[in-house]
């Protein structure tokens, strides 16, 4: 594994001009890009008005947290789940074909759009019936389902708060995330800076045997995977 010193400098050289700031929730504290967070909480004001108490789940996710993500399900020490949203056996699949599946509902280390700090994993807190875990699947937004109401605020009030879903939308063929939210104006703008040599240059610091796969199909689908068109 690469130092953490080398980590961070060649992450933030993926994506030139990013921010992060700390936000302090009262129960959950996270990694944000300035200007998205603060568009969060005014999308968060919308929200309580309407009776919905939005919580972020997720929000910046470094490159080696998605890296030990992605190298769990690599090696089967994690669930990959397929379109239904069923654990998939991957261990007689090759290398390429497990990344394929992989990225169906999981991002690839680099490409992430959770590394940029402008986009949110989301939930409504006082939606979620008690002792119920919170599972980021689409059978929650289900219109019997507990979060279909937040799907529908989300599809409207989103937009109007300068927010994007990228994994709802046409051009994406993975799996529907209705609870991923993106700043669409900041993410466009470090997305412009974004290039597949910085990615090279970040992924010659590790030397796992899944690497040449990895990065063969990163060059391939980096653009699909960023949801940069
Ligand atoms: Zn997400």
């Amino acid at each position: 594994m690469p130092s953490v010193a080398e980590l961070a400098e060649a992450e933030a050289e993926l994506f030139p001009g990013r921010r992060l700031i700390e936000i302090r929730e009262k129960n959950f504290n996270y990694w944000a890009d300035a200007e998205s967070a603060v568009a969060l909480q005014h999308l968060q004001v919308k929200a309580t008005a309407q009776g919905f108490k939005l919580q972020v789940c997720s929000a910046y996710r470094s490159v080696e947290r998605q890296y030990q993500i992605f190298k769990d399900k690599f090696t089967g020490k994690r669930q990959v789940l397929d379109a239904t949203e069923q654990p998939v056996d991957i261990s007689r699949l090759s290398a390429s074909e497990k990344i394929k599946a992989i990225t169906y509902f999981s991002a690839l280390p680099g490409l992430s759009r959770h590394h940029m700090g402008t986009d949110f994993d989301v939930y409504a807190a006082n939606l979620l019936p008690e002792g119920q875990m919170l599972q980021l699947t689409c059978r929650e937004y289900a219109p019997d389902a507990y979060f279909y109401s937040l799907g529908q605020f989300l599809q409207v009030q989103a937009p109007s708060c300068g927010f994007v879903q990228p994994f709802c939308m046409a051009t994406w063929h993975g799996g529907r995330e209705p609870w991923h939210l993106s700043y669409s104006q900041r993410a466009r703008q470090l997305l412009s800076g974004f290039s597949f040599e910085a990615l090279l240059k970040l992924y010659a610091l590790f030397d796992d045997d899944f690497m040449p796969a990895l990065i063969g199909f990163a060059k391939q689908h980096y653009r699909n995977l960023l949801c940069m068109n």
